[in-house]
């Protein structure tokens, strides 16, 4: 798209404006501090803006600097992530806070080569934190920014597609005022998150009305173009809350694996229709082939629900004995560790959604458990 010069001046005049006006009183822009931005940005992936702000706040409360991050072990790193899910992105940024720490002084860059190196920040995260934090001249192409480019240039090719992508991202460095790409690329991301909504876009009080090609066609709810999402995969998966005397076996997965370094109730599983019900796992023999332990399957505690990626998971958890005392010692396949932890020791551990929706039931509704 070519762009007169009076258009660019024009916008960036009205996105910057915009953007002082309204800027959001977010945590990290008090200081743009690198480690703060960093933290922000890769908490932020997947992730809501009022969860994310939380999670933010309890972080650095806890790990003040990166030498705190780099200090921690990772169980803790992954106790202060829970909840926010791939925990990939807690694993890397601990590595990273080591590799800062080691290589750089003890200080996260805010330069866009430079941050490249670094596990877990790709082209986005790179250019997100060199912009924010450093105010470098490189542009932030995100979902809320292909939306309003989609919107604005009404593109009917999906969004992803290469060429699609190559427009987009020559278009925002035909737009990006030099020197200003922090308020610039943040004003943006605000915009679309904020105004140009995936499903209720204010466009009667969009700044950008006015030269919207998808309002004027009136295709707005049609832009951007997506792939079909990916299928939801449906699996039924049972577990053993084993107890011995006051305490509960769980066991810590490999850091290769789904979920890598969290920890679990050993059991198995099965993939399902959807809406599949009669489902047969014979768990006392998925928890003897992943954790070496003999069980007896006492009673039902409860089954929950939870998502990750485009999985669906019914999780059924079972009060479970050791069959002979004989056999206490775990012999794991898909995990490094195991421990036997008490009621209250069962927070200290950093698990999935599902395990820790299992945990709060049994704190507060099934104690009694322990008692047998
Ligand atoms: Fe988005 Fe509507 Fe503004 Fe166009 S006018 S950029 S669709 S909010």
């Amino acid at each position: 798209m070519l762009l007169l010069k009076s258009d660019i001046t024009s916008l960036q005049t009205k996105l910057l404006s915009w953007f002082r006006a309204t800027k959001r009183d977010l945590p990290w822009r008090q200081t743009y501090d690198p480690y703060h931005v960093w933290i922000s940005e890769i908490m932020l992936q997947q992730t809501q803006m009022d969860r994310g702000v939380k999670y933010f706040k309890r972080w650095v409360e806890r790990f003040p600097s990166v030498v705190d991050v780099a200090k921690a072990s990772e169980d803790e790193i992954l106790k202060y992530w829970e909840g926010l899910g791939y925990y990939a992105r807690a694993r890397n940024l601990h590595k990273a806070a080591k590799e800062i720490v080691e290589h750089f002084s003890s200080v996260v860059p805010a330069d866009y080569q430079t941050l490249l190196q670094l596990p877990g920040i790709g082209p986005y995260t790179a250019a997100a934190i060199a912009s924010i934090a450093g105010n470098q001249d490189v542009v932030v192409v995100d979902a809320n920014v292909n939306r309003i480019f989609a919107r604005l240039l009404d593109i009917e090719e999906p969004v992803k597609n290469s060429g699609v992508q190559k427009l987009i991202r020559r278009t925002c460095e035909s737009l990006l005022p030099k020197g200003k790409a922090r308020s610039f690329n943040q004003a943006l991301m605000d915009l679309g998150g904020l105004v140009c909504t995936p499903k209720q876009p204010s466009c009667s009080t969009c700044i950008l009305q006015k030269g919207c090609q998808a309002f004027a066609n009136g295709t707005v709810l049609k832009r951007p173009v997506l792939k079909a999402p990916a299928q939801t995969v449906y699996v039924a998966r049972s577990v053993a809350v084993i107890v011995r005397g006051r305490k509960v076996y769980m066991q810590k997965r490999k850091k290769s694996a789904v979920w890598g370094g969290l920890w679990e109730f050993p059991g198995g599983q099965v993939v399902v229709q959807k809406g599949e019900e009669a489902v047969t796992i014979d768990l006392a023999k998925e928890v003897k082939k992943d954790s070496g332990l003999e069980v007896l399957i006492n009673s039902k505690v409860i089954a929950v629900s939870h998502q990750y990626t485009h999985h669906k998971i019914e999780l059924s958890a079972y009060h479970c004995s050791l069959e002979n005392s004989s056999a206490r010692r775990a012999k794991l396949t898909n995990c490094t560790q195991f421990r036997w932890l008490t009621l209250e020791e069962l927070d200290e551990v950093s698990c999935n959604s599902g395990v820790r929706k299992v945990i709060n039931f049994i704190k507060e509704s099934a104690p009694e458990i322990f008692r047998n």
